[in-house]
């Protein structure tokens, strides 16, 4: 039997209603809309696309969001400013700021200056500690999205080997520290590799679940999975075939249990893990 998809749209769709109603209930309790401030230095099509789907998503559940477009040569001065501006600003709840920035700026100078409060993107060192601690303030959106799939189509995380493949800042590690958690969405054993993890496949196929967040298009082949594994694809590569994970979704299907799919899977789920984290952050600001 070929796995069972899960389904990000569906799960985006299911979430994004849900927060509808609870966006609406905020207003009503506190007289208050939740607004998301989204930065954009420069001319990036793909930055430029992201920002506007952000945008919508926030426009569809009730959230308000401005857009401070900067020009490709801002300062870093110029730019800190800005955050400053609206880290004061109490009709703002969380800043986003788009990513690449120019290379005039140094990015870890801006993502510090963003008011932990407002950092929606959890980028901010002391939300990355707080997520470290077991207390977060902010999940990242992109960790967010593998764990929130996995709990909503009831696949069993606890004593459940996790293999994650990638240790980036914003998705692997943060993603392998949450999942190794104590509590609830979390319990498992979990195993960080990387590209100085020798025999890959070694460790993959001890997988109960398999992440992968590499960034080389179907990198994760069929004989690299335990058959019946679940298989969370969190690659998105531009090939000229269009959208391809990092996992070899077609031959993977007949072996695993589970797959999401790309596109349609842990992309739109890290969308609206933005519109969680804007509601949590009004609401801690308006408390
Ligand atoms: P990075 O490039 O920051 O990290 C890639 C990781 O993969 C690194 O840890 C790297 O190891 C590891 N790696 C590279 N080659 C190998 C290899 N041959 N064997 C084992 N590990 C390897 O990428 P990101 O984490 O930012 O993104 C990963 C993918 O996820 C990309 O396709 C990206 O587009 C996508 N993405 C999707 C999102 C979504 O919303 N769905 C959000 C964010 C990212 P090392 O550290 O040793 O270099």
């Amino acid at each position: 039997m070929p796995a069972q998809l899960l389904d990000g749209n569906a799960l985006a769709r299911q979430i994004r209603s849900e927060l509808t109603t609870e966006v609406a209930e905020f207003i009503e309790n506190n007289g208050v809309v939740p607004a998301l401030a989204a930065v954009l230095v420069g001319g990036d099509p793909a930055s430029q696309v992201y920002v506007r789907n952000k945008r919508r998503d926030c426009e569809e559940v009730g959230i308000n969001s401005t857009l401070h477009r900067l020009p490709e040569t801002t300062t870093q001065d110029e730019l800190l400013n800005l955050i400053a501006r609206l880290n004061r600003d109490d009709a703002i709840h969380g800043i986003l700021v788009q990513l690449p920035l120019p290379p005039q700026i140094d990015s870890r100078a801006i993502l510090e200056a963003v008011s932990p409060n407002k950092d929606v993107d959890a980028f901010h060192p002391e939300n990355v500690g707080l997520v470290v601690q077991g207390q977060p303030r902010f999940l990242p959106c992109t960790p967010a999205a593998v764990q929130q799939i996995l709990v909503r189509n009831n696949v069993s995380i606890a004593g459940q080997h996790v293999v994650v493949v990638g240790r980036s800042d914003i998705v692997g590690k943060p993603l392998a520290i949450m999942l190794a958690q104590r509590g609830p969405g979390a319990d498992a054993t979990v195993t960080l590799c990387h590209s100085r993890t020798p025999d890959l496949g070694a460790f993959t196929r001890q997988a109960d679940i398999l992440v992968a967040a590499i960034g080389k298009p179907k990198f994760i082949t069929a004989d690299m999975i335990r058959p019946g594994a679940t298989v969370i694809d969190v690659g998105i590569n531009r090939t000229d075939a269009g959208l391809v994970g990092d996992v070899d979704f077609e031959a993977i299907l007949p072996v695993a249990s589970r797959i999401t799919p790309v596109p349609g899977g842990i992309g739109p789920l890290t969308r609206v893990m933005l519109l969680v984290n804007t509601l949590t952050a009004a609401r801690q600001l308006e408390m």
